[in-house]
């Protein structure tokens, strides 16, 4: 949208049935801002019920106890004045406005799959679709997300992969009562890798119920025979405010999917760019998705205006570039892995404080981004450093954890 506004003339190649189910329904806090700057302001989203207000999150534990993350009042005012809430999206709606907003602002949306790409060396010349049609272009953004990660698989970038391989089940149930945040439950276990159920509303009368383990712990219990909706339903039946949903009829369809966080190092060549989880995965529990996609669509479009005449992505944008996308993906992605998912922190701390130490620098960090935009090399250096920082502090942590005695003793 960004670049058709700007008189470039843009073509999307996209199928017309998505490969995976759309998911990707509770936005973090600096959401809300990218989707503005596309003309989709956070009140009309909700008076058009394609989201609900998010106004915290609620982690609630299996033995009753509970924990809301609520972003300071005091973030609100001067001089910081952030907007303390963010929202829930019905990404079926979403995807339907933003398509449609896409073709008005003159993009060409061509339903058909990118099969092959045409290249000189590290240059791309043109792209061969399903139905045997070539596109040529200066330029290309490949957003094939993490199913296909075009380029990336076509330059053999190299890969930094952040825990296991994980699976993710979930369908919607249809509710009375509408809360206004997303709600995480789990059973931390002392020696086990974290599972969790989300609970999103994605509309006042729908919630979205998704469930995420390892993918080897799913792999043992359909040894044992079970099916994936019967494997949902005994999750979902742990918790008791899933009582009346599953009483209340059976199980819709039930998507499943399953995805590895990780990143490609070296996502822009000389004349394309990677954005969204093609080029970095960062994991469901942080509600950074959205945001990461709608961040990198923005970046790699600025870049592209920027140096269109040239022809060429410099190399220093393109490192700074790569650089934002990986040290982003590695702060949340080792954040989490290290604090939450790994059993060392949250055995120390309790699960609960676990979820604070986590998200106080994870708020934080979308926010200093926010401000700072960084877009230059010295920039993009200095949000490293801070990044970097928070990311050797929670290695740091979990390793003091783990090596401290009687680790295993406070759960909960
Ligand atoms: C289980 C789960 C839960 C999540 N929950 C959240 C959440 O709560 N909050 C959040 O912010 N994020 C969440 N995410 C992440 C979020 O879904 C994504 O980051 C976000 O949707 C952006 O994805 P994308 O556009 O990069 O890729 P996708 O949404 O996968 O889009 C890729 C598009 O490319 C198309 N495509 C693929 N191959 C080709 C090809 N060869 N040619 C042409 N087109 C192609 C596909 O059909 C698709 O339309 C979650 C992810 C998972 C897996």
């Amino acid at each position: 949208m960004q670049l058709a506004a700007a008189g470039l003339r843009v073509a999307c190649i996209e199928p017309e049935d998505a490969i995976r189910q759309a998911v990707g329904e509770s936005l973090d806090w600096s959401a809300p801002d990218l989707l503005k700057a596309l003309g989709l302001p956070m009140d009309g989203l909700v008076t058009e019920r394609m989201a609900t207000w998010k106004r915290h999150v609620t982690m609630k534990l299996r033995d009753g106890a509970s924990e809301h993350y609520v972003p300071g009042a005091w973030l609100a005012d001067a001089p910081l004045r952030i907007e303390l809430r963010t929202l829930h999206v019905d990404r079926l709606r979403l995807d339907e406005e933003l398509l449609k907003r896409t073709v008005e602002s003159g993009v060409s949306v061509i339903r058909d799959t990118v099969t092959k790409v045409e290249r000189n060396g590290d240059r791309l010349s043109a792209v061969h679709t399903a139905s045997g049609v070539r596109f040529s272009s200066p330029w290309f953004i490949d957003a094939s997300g993490f199913a296909s990660c075009l380029l990336p698989r076509e330059f053999n970038l190299p890969a930094i992969q952040f825990g296991p391989a994980k699976v993710a089940i979930w369908t919607y149930f249809s509710v009375s009562k509408l809360v206004e945040g997303t709600t995480l439950y789990m059973e931390p276990l002392p020696a086990e890798y974290l599972e969790w159920v989300w609970e999103i509303p994605i509309s006042p009368e729908v919630v979205s119920v998704g469930y995420v383990t390892t993918g080897a712990a799913m792999k043992a219990r359909r040894e044992q025979g079970l099916a994936v909706d019967e494997i949902f339903r005994q999750q979902l039946m742990k918790y008791p405010r899933f009582d009346t949903l599953l009483q209340a009829g059976p199980l819709g369809p039930c998507n499943v999917t399953s995805y590895r966080s990780r990143v490609y190092d070296g996502v822009a060549g000389p004349n394309w760019l990677v954005a969204g989880e093609a080029a970095s995965m960062v994991d469901p529990i942080t509600a950074n998705g959205v945001t990461a996609a709608l961040r990198h669509a923005a970046d790699a479009s600025a870049l592209i205006l920027k140096y269109h005449k040239r022809g060429t992505l410099p190399l220093r944008a393109r490192i700074a570039y790569n650089r934002r996308i990986l040290q982003m993906a590695k702060f949340f992605n080792v954040g989490i892995e290290k604090i939450l998912y790994e059993p060392a922190v949250r055995n120390r701390i309790g699960a609960r404080a676990s979820g604070t130490v986590y998200t106080t620098p994870a708020w934080s960090m979308n926010v200093v981004y926010a401000r700072l935009k960084p877009k230059g090399i010295l920039k993009t250096y200095l949000l490293g450093l801070v990044l970097g920082f928070f990311r050797a502090s929670a290695w740091v942590f979990s390793e003091c954890c783990k090596r401290l005695p009687n680790a295993a003793e406070t759960a909960g």
